[in-house]
């Protein structure tokens, strides 16, 4: 990999919240004695995760995980919770340079229509899952906010819990997909290198860096119960995208501190287009940094989805990771049974169904959990009219 570049600039946009440069200084400079010192204390911090994701700590990765696996059983037990993704649509006005469903990309382009969304719904149902994903790409006319949120509503009448991953919203309209049923929304700052962003980002609303870096907080405020937050990691300097993404969780934690945040490490993966990753994380890198968040969070929610390889996640589920994709489609209708799909964002790369997933974590001694939440609850939490 590309070696502790911190030129991150902080330019004008970057917000001070969001500085990490004393941390990246530490991430490059840390030696054993830091990390040991990191390892040892009750109360991590910032100080400390840079510590432990400096290359000194790379020899250091079997303490590390020892203390990822106790952290983990402490706070979430012998549970990995499970959710699916479902792609509603792959048409997008976007032009994120490192993604297959880019606008400029020749891609074949489709959008469920509501029976066929009910149709992937009863076939994620019938595999048990409660918890589904629901993605598209950017604000686009033929997915655009009504569309997202008329899915929302139909998928609230099917499963428990319906979390969304798409375009950055005003907070309006989050309230709106709030009331519709959805409880979480999982946002991606891609990268928080400011002039990355400024060059990945070709075209859009997506262009615009602190819009998509309040999206989270504005979910929050208009009463989403949970946001995923991570970086894509590959596209800048990790060490300093990682203490950023630590920065952003704790600010969100600090002002939304009644909601949850939880934490995605997806990893650039080839896609159409072939771009390459300029700051490739290789196995070991992903693992001590995924130990690392869960030393110094260790009651967030940590998420690997099946990007990764089956081998590699089976090493890391509840070791750090207590949230996983199972049986995943990236393409849309990938669920349909006549798998009338069309493209793909990405490839996944751990295959298994649900049966040989569900196996896999039952033999290390770990419970999937396909449901952790009931509507219920959301009226039980409304206050009471007296
Ligand atoms: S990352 Fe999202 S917004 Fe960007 S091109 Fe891909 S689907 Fe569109």
């Amino acid at each position: 990999m590309a070696e502790g570049n911190s030129d991150m600039s902080v330019v004008a946009d970057m917000p001070d919240w969001l500085n990490p440069l004393p941390w990246v200084e530490i991430a490059q400079t840390a030696d054993v004695g830091d990390v040991q010192r990191a390892l040892r204390t009750n109360a991590p911090g910032v100080r400390d995760l840079a510590a432990l994701l400096s290359s000194a700590a790379a020899d250091y990765l079997e303490p590390m995980a020892q203390r990822a696996l106790t952290l983990t059983r402490r706070h979430f037990g012998r549970t990995i919770s499970l959710y699916a993704p479902l792609y509603l649509s792959n048409y997008c006005n976007g032009g994120c340079a490192y993604c297959g469903f880019a606008a400029d990309r020749m891609q074949e382009r489709s959008c469920l229509n509501c029976s066929q969304v009910e149709a992937e719904l009863l076939a994620l149902k019938a595999m048990g899952f409660e918890d589904v994903l629901l993605l598209t790409g950017e604000r686009c006319p033929q997915a655009d906010f009504d569309y997202l949120f008329e899915n929302v509503r139909l998928a609230a009448q099917h499963v428990h819990n319906v979390s969304v991953e798409a375009f950055a919203m005003t907070q309006s309209e989050y309230a709106a997909l709030s009331e519709a049923g959805c409880m979480s929304v999982t946002l991606y700052q891609e990268t928080y290198d400011p002039d990355a962003y400024a060059e990945l980002h070709r075209w859009g609303e997506k262009q615009d860096y602190l819009y998509r870096l309040d999206a989270p907080a504005r979910a929050l405020a208009a009463g989403i119960r949970t946001v995923g937050i991570g970086a894509l990691l590959g596209l800048s300097d990790p060490r300093t995208e990682l203490i950023c993404l630590y920065r952003h969780l704790e600010t969100l934690r600090r002002e939304h501190w009644r909601s949850g945040v939880m934490v995605s490490f997806p990893r650039l993966c080839d896609e159409q287009g072939h771009y390459t990753a300029p700051y490739p994380v290789d196995d070991r890198q992903l693992a001590q940094y995924i130990y690392a968040f869960r030393i110094c969070l260790p009651d967030v929610p940590l998420v690997l989805s099946t990007r990764e390889r089956a081998v590699f996640r089976d090493g890391l589920a509840g070791v750090g990771i207590c949230r996983m994709s199972a049986a995943s489609r990236t393409t849309v209708g990938g669920y349909l049974p006549d798998d009338a799909t069309t493209g793909s964002q990405f490839d996944v790369s751990d295959t298994r169904d649900i049966y040989a997933f569900c196996s896999m974590l039952r033999a290390q001694g770990l419970d999937p959990v396909f449901k952790n939440w009931d509507a219920v609850f959301s009226a039980l939490s409304e206050p009471q009219k007296i």
